[in-house]
């Protein structure tokens, strides 16, 4: 049901004369950044480094997504950060709510028992609603039809070099369907009964399993387990037409009907981790080992003549990559 006042397109801010000189070497693709009106802060310090480090030079546009409409003050302060088309959208409601078929009772239990756990976003539903929409929706948004790749941004977030080698460029280049930069390990308790489904769609629809594919990235045995091995999807430049095709349709739907973005917390970054790994093949996975990137305490600086290139403000040394909650070791040995 979509109410009568509803639209998913809030206000599209357009910039004089800009197509007219700036659609040259672009790509099909969109900066995309879901957020909330209470995070302007953050967003702004995001649009504001991807713009110097990025986009003054490329023009790509902007779309902003939230629950919640966007508040003037949002969209005014947003907008005038980039010379860029910017879209501000609504997500429709039925696209962001515990559906009605999941039980409540088994979905509350489990949210108690997460709590006592400590797992971060133990309780929250609003959280379990966003990772659903990451894993089954975003693509399908009206805003983001029009486009074939995204660059996922956040608040907060930081960007510490140059971006030289356009990330779209990369991957349209090269025929990659998903990017990452920082790859690490799931917290279990929030995918306890993922990998059972992922085995049961794979015996299910054996048609939609890539020959050359990279399980060796997300099971340690041959896919009798899950290694909790995910690219963290808080960044994430990716082709939406893999989502939107059907394998990956299938795959979302039938996850989706066991209920454990619910009943347990399935983030989207294990999600797509997954689905990309077994659906595509090993040399669809591009990794920006050039992007200087940081989200909360785990970030990337990239070494070498790359960051010297890039001129980035973080230490070469620091690397989350390097270290033992990595993933990025066993994705490197995968594909050289
Ligand atoms: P974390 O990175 O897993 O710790 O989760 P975040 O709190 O950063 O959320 C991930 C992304 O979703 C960020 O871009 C948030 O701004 C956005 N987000 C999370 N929850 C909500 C919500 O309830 N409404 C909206 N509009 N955005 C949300
Ligand atoms: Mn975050």
């Amino acid at each position: 049901f979509i109410s009568k006042e509803y639209h998913p397109v809030q206000s599209v801010v357009s910039k004089a004369g800009l197509g007219l000189f700036s659609s040259g070497g672009r790509v099909n693709a969109t900066l995309m950044m879901l957020c909330r009106n209470s995070e302007l802060d953050g967003v702004i310090s995001s649009v504001r480094q991807i713009e110097d480090r990025f986009n003054h030079q490329h023009h790509y546009p902007w779309v902003f997504l939230n629950d919640e409409p966007f508040t003037d003050e949002f969209k005014k302060r947003v907008s005038i950060l980039t010379q860029s088309e910017v879209k501000f959208g609504l997500i429709p409601e039925e696209d962001w709510k515990q559906p009605s078929w999941i039980d409540e009772k088994k979905a509350k239990k489990s949210r108690q028992d997460m709590k006592k756990q400590w797992v971060p976003y133990a309780d929250n539903v609003a959280y379990r609603n966003m990772c659903r929409w990451n894993s089954g929706f975003f693509h399908k948004h009206e805003l983001l039809l029009p486009y074939k790749y995204y660059w996922r941004i956040e608040p907060n977030v930081q960007y510490f070099c140059d971006i030289v080698n356009d990330p779209f460029q990369v991957m349209q280049r090269n025929g990659k369907t998903y990017g990452f930069t920082i790859s690490l390990v799931e917290i279990p308790a929030t995918v306890a009964t993922l990998w059972e489904a992922v085995k049961e769609f794979m015996e299910l629809y054996p048609q939609y399993i890539a020959k050359n594919n990279a399980m060796t990235f997300v099971s340690d045995n041959e896919g009798a387990d899950y290694n909790f091995c995910h690219y963290w999807s808080n960044f994430e430049v990716a082709d939406m037409d893999f989502y939107r095709g059907e394998a990956y349709t299938k795959f979302f739907e039938f996850l989706d009907s066991k209920g454990g973005f619910y009943y347990e917390r399935w983030g989207d970054a294990p999600v797509h981790s997954i689905a990309v790994s077994i659906l595509k093949t090993k040399s669809d996975v591009q990794y920006f080992r050039d992007i200087g990137y940081k989200h909360d305490n785990f970030g990337h600086c990239p070494s070498d003549g790359e960051w010297e290139k890039g001129r980035c403000s973080c230490d070469p040394q620091e690397s989350f990559n390097k270290g033992g909650y990595s993933c990025t070791w066993g994705w490197v040995n995968l594909v050289h």
